[in-house]
């Protein structure tokens, strides 16, 4: 169907973990749509099974249970092969330590992200677009919590996936900071008309997102949209 096309569909998605003789339901019957451009912050208390949803959505993990269609691809039957060629292509993914390379510079780090996608986009340039022209060859330990978030935002914007995956994106840093970066991220899904999907347990975040899913011990809580969309400059931490 041509509408499937722009909608991530999940149906009854499920996540069971068993660590010795107990089994915890990480998600449990998990139903929601996401669609194409959407911004989407998923809200709950630590515990609540956000990384997990996030994890599978990026095809990290596999659901025990249900089926995910991506923009009209099954990726719940996917080959360990065929999940990391979504990742690698699909995906663009950021935590809230970074993860950049620390033996790599800034665009080094972009570049080795890029070098393996089908669609990247110019490492330089994006670079340059998160405001680090002239930090372009220095490394994680000379660049500020901030800048090294901007690092990893432009990593996964060059890889030009269609969905950008962040978990708790601004754990790590002060305010001012934080909001940068999610004006940031914001802008970028905007322009190019990219799915958006924050993780996080701040509430505030949940304001400049169109959707906001609640979780609680592993389901959905509840499923808001925002009426109205707040301008991230307006955030007061
Ligand atoms: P959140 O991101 O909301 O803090 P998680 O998705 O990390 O929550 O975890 C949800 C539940 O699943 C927790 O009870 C956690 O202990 C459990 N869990 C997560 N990952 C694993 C794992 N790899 N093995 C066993 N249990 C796990």
């Amino acid at each position: 169907m041509e509408e499937d096309r722009d909608v991530i569909k999940l149906n009854n998605v499920s996540k069971e973990y068993t660590v010795g003789d107990i089994k915890t339901f990480a998600l449990k019957n998990i139903s929601l749509e996401i669609k194409r451009g959407e911004t989407v912050c998923i809200l709950g208390q630590s515990g609540a099974g956000k990384t997990t949803l996030l994890n599978i959505l990026g095809g990290m993990e596999k659901a025990t249970q249900g089926e995910i269609s991506f923009f009209g691809e099954n990726i719940s039957q996917y080959t360990e092969i065929e999940l990391m060629k979504y990742r690698r292509n699909k995906v663009g993914f950021i935590f809230q330590f970074y993860n950049l390379m620390q033996n790599l510079t800034a665009i080094e780090n972009i570049e080795l992200a890029t070098e393996i996608c089908k669609d990247a986009l110019d490492p330089k340039e994006i670079l340059e677009s998160v405001g680090l022209k002239d930090k372009l060859n220095n490394f994680p330990a000379q660049l500020s919590g901030g800048e090294q978030q901007r690092v990893s935002i432009a990593r996964a914007i060059a890889k030009n996936p269609d969905i950008i995956l962040c978990d708790e994106p601004t754990g790590a840093l002060d305010f001012d900071t934080a909001k940068l970066v999610i004006k940031l991220l914001i802008d970028f899904g905007k322009k190019f008309n990219k799915t958006l999907i924050i993780v996080t347990h701040n509430q505030l975040i949940s304001l400049v997102c169109e959707k906001v899913i609640h979780i609680k011990n592993g389901t959905i809580d509840k499923l808001v949209y925002n009426s109205k969309i707040e301008d991230v400059d307006n955030l007061i931490w």
